[in-house]
This record gives structure tokens, sequence and C-alpha cells, in this order.
């Protein structure tokens, strides 16, 4: 080790796994955003809670800032390291500690898979229900660091309605635990539902005990094409009002043209602007139910075609348009806008939104899609081949400053659920008040004194 700080923590932790190979510090040091060039100190892959509060300390004692780190599957640059950080890993720490039948509860160490939680969970005849596409490679650390969404909000809420405790080495290396599984506990402030989505600036959740639930009912897909956008809200409440609804996801035609030339199969015919995935709970009277709100949605003029998977295999390939959307986009580099409102806005939201980046995006691809059921749209714009990054990336920011200002006006948020890290922390104050980020400033000081965790993201 040539850098003093290392060898530092090497003697003090022998076991501890330490990489400074550039290939890993290129492969740790970035996530999905690709945008950072990656240029941490090192990467520590601790094996046990032990070795994490020993590496805070550690930081603590030497100034080195500390990135959390799980599948670095994040959207938003909050798990990047591109000054000199040590990242953390935590992906050594992926087994299943405890599981509880009468409480139904899993207690899991923090760099385990969302997958091999879904696994563990089914093992016990039980389901975890937070679900979206990078189930295999993100953590459940990430997931509660984001309080990530996905697919399932609409029945089942954010990872933050999961969580019924968590052991969180905090900025001074102190070990917390936080509700210890309680479904009641109105003992003061909840540091819980704090650590939920505070992107790793708070402290480093290690475990994680979350809550199981029974398997839905069999369930039925369908895909819908709409003609155009007020027809979405039309048919989300068409739905909704008929069927009981577990996902209900939309895309445009743009998104389609990607996933397809990315090796999805096209399920509907013809040219359409908009497409719905929606998933239901099956039983003796929902095909009846679907098929008439299909056809109440055709005689209204909402809906121009659908079909409803028949298989297994047929519903995975419906998902597939959907899910692999944000892979098939991966190498265009896209700029990513995640922004939420209360789904009542959306309509009058989107006519003005569409106007706007009509306007501010003439030729460039814009894609949307996203949990149009949860008031969540994922708005992506590709670069175009004759522009430089750091064109492409100012243009990008100058419109986010208007979405940002327009979302402003209508009590939306500027991440809905892949944070703010640091693509986003420039808009901060359009969805958060300055009296609010003071705060939110003030309780970072508060865990981590030393400003450590995390730091540049969130805040700038
Ligand atoms: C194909 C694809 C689809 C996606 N779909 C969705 C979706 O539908 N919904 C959604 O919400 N997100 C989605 N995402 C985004 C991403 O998967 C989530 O944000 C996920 O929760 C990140 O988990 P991770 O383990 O990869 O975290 P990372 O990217 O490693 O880190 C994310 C943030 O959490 C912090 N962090 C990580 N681990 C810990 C820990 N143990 N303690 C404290 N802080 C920690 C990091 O410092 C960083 O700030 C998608 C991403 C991809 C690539």
């Amino acid at each position: 080790m040539t850098d003093a700080r290392l060898a530092a923590l090497a003697a003090r932790l022998p076991n501890l796994r330490l990489l400074t190979d550039p290939a890993d510090l290129e492969h740790y040091g970035r996530d999905w955003t690709r945008r950072w060039t990656p240029a941490p100190l090192a990467i520590a892959l601790p094996g046990d809670v032990a070795e994490v509060q020993d590496i805070v300390r550690w930081a603590n004692e030497q100034g080195v800032a500390v990135v959390p780190s799980g599948g670095r599957t994040g959207l938003s640059g909050g798990a990047v390291a591109a000054h000199g950080e040590l990242v953390l890993s935590l992906e050594r720490m992926n087994r299943v500690l405890d599981f509880d039948a009468v409480d139904r509860t899993l207690t899991v160490q923090a760099g385990m898979s969302l997958h091999a939680v879904h696994e563990a969970a089914k093992e016990h005849g039980l389901i975890y229900p937070v679900d979206f596409a990078a189930r295999g490679s993100c953590s459940i650390g990430g997931n509660i660091a984001t309080n990530a969404g996905g697919i399932r909000v609409i029945r089942y809420g954010n990872t933050r309605e999961w969580i019924a405790g968590l052991t969180v080495v905090a900025g001074n290396g102190k070990l917390l635990q936080l509700n210890r599984g309680l479904i009641k506990n109105s003992s003061g402030y909840d540091l819980r539902q704090l650590m939920i989505g505070s992107e790793g600036t708070l402290g480093i959740v290690v475990e994680a005990t979350v809550r199981l639930t029974d398997p839905p009912p069999s369930s039925q897909v369908m895909l819908l094409a709409l003609p155009n956008m007020d027809a979405l809200m039309e048919v989300f409440a068409l739905f909704r009002s008929r069927l009981t609804l577990q996902a209900f996801e939309f895309f445009t035609d743009v998104a389609l043209r990607h996933v397809l030339a990315h090796g999805a199969q096209r399920a509907i015919d013809g040219e359409h602007p908009y497409y719905v995935v929606t998933e239901f709970d099956a039983d003796e009277s929902s095909q009846d139910a679907a098929l008439a709100a299909f056809e109440y949605g055709v005689d209204h003029g909402w809906i121009s075609d659908g079909v409803i998977a028949q298989s297994e295999a047929q519903a995975a390939a419906l998902w597939r348009l959907r899910e692999g959307i944000t892979e098939s986009l991966a190498p265009h580099r896209p700029y990513k806008n995640d922004i939420s409102l209360r789904i009542s806005a959306l309509p009058v939201f989107l006519h003005e939104i569409q106007t706007l980046l009509g306007q501010a995006y003439p030729h460039f691809d814009v894609v949307w899609f996203g949990h149009i059921g949860d008031g969540n749209l994922h708005i992506n714009v590709l670069r175009p081949e004759n522009l430089s990054d750091s064109d492409f990336i100012a243009q990008c920011e100058h419109v986010t400053k208007l979405l940002a200002d327009t979302l402003q006006r209508h009590g939306g948020s500027i991440s809905a659920e892949h944070g703010i890290g640091l693509v986003k922390r420039a808009y901060l104050g359009s969805t958060r008040s300055e009296a609010e980020i003071a705060l939110m400033r003030g309780v970072k000081q508060v865990f981590d004194p030393k400003g450590l965790l995390n730091p540049g993201k969130l805040f700038i």
C-alpha cells in the first residue's frame, strides 16, 4: 500500500479485502449513469458489521470520505466515487440472517440482491413485494438508501412500507438498531424512516429486517395500445375502478422501438403512440371485467388495440416490453428525468410538459415511460450522435430547470424513486423548501459530524 492512509487501514484490519487495481477502481467507482469518471482511493469489501464500523472510524481519523455501495444500478450518481473516496461495498455481506414465521419478517445483510431476497421469501411461501427490472443486480441496502419503488408500488407501496428494522453504522462509527421489527413504536423520532431514502449520507445500512406478505392471487397481464396521452389517465381510472390492479405501467412508441431493437417481440400490430402494460388479480369474474373495460375503452376512443396474455410465457413477453426499456436505452447514455406528481395533477401537467419538451427538444429522441399509476414518469432524453457529451448535458440541464419550475408549480417532485445523488442536486430546491433543506443539512451534521458519508450527494 503506497498510500499511508490505506496502509493504516490495512494494518488496522489485516483481514479486510481492499482493492486498488485500476480496473477495480473503475468498476466500483461508477453507477449506471456513466457520466462521471471514477477516481476512488480504494475499494473496501468488509465481511461483517465490525469491519464496517472500523472502516468508518478509520475514515474519521484520516478524514477520508466514504461512498456506500450496493449493486451500483443507481440512476442518479449516488454511488459514484470520483474524488478519492473510499468505496465501501457491501457485496460480501449478502446472507440471510433470520426468518421469523410469527412476525413474518426476514432479516438480511444489506448486500443481498433484491432477487435473492425474493427467493428467500419464496422459500417460506411468502413474498417481499418491492420489485423492478434491476432485481438481479441491485442490493436491498441500495433499495433502502433510495427508497426504491418499482412496478408494484400501485399495490404495495415503496420500500419504506416494508422495512421493519434497520441496523446502521452512523457517520461516527456507532451502531444503531432502529425499530427492531416492531409494528407499533410510538417512542419518539423514527430514525429508521429517516435512514430510508437518505442515499448513504447519514449512515451505512448493514442489516435490514423486511416484512413479508402472502403471495397475490394468480394474475393476468394485458397490453393496451392507446391513441393519445389523454386516454392514458382515462384508461387508468377505468381499469382501476373495475379490477384489482397489481401494476399499471406505460411507455411510448419511441420506447417500444428501442426495446424491440434490443430483442423483444412486438405484441400488437400497427403504429400506436402509447402503450400500457397492466397486471391484475385473476378470479372468476376478472376476465369478463377486463374484456368489458377494454370494450368500454374502445367505444370511448381511449383504446385502439389490446392483447391479454394466455400463458406465463406470453405474460413475461408482454412485461419485457416495459421492463427491457432501461437496458435498451443504456447504450445511448440517456439523460434521465424521474419525476412525480399527485395522480390528480397529471392530466394538466402532461399537456404542459409535452408542449415544453416538444419545443425544447425538437431534434432529440425523448423516451417516455414509467409508473403512471403512481404519478411517476421517466423522461429519458437520448444524445444525438453529432452532439458532444458536454453540449448535450448542458442542453438537458437547461430543460431540467424548466421542468423543475413546472413541477414546482404543480407541487411535484424532481425525483420519484431514483434519488437526488449528483444528477438532481441542483434542483433539490424545486421540491423542498429552503427551511426543509436547512433542517436536512442539520440532520446530516448530527449523523455525520465530519461530513464523510457520501459528500457532495443530495446537497451541493
Ligand atoms: C434496469 C434498471 C431498472 C430500474 N428500475 C427501477 C425502478 O423501477 N424503481 C426504482 O426505484 N429504481 C429503479 N432502478 C434504479 C436502481 O436499481 C435503484 O435505485 C436501486 O435501489 C439501487 O440499488 P443499488 O444496490 O444498485 O444501489 P447503488 O446504486 O449501489 O447505490 C444507490 C445509493 O444508495 C447508497 N447505498 C447503497 N448501499 C447502501 C447501504 N448499504 N447503506 C447506505 N447507503 C447505501 C449509495 O451510496 C447510493 O447513494 C433501476 C435501475 C436499472 C439499471
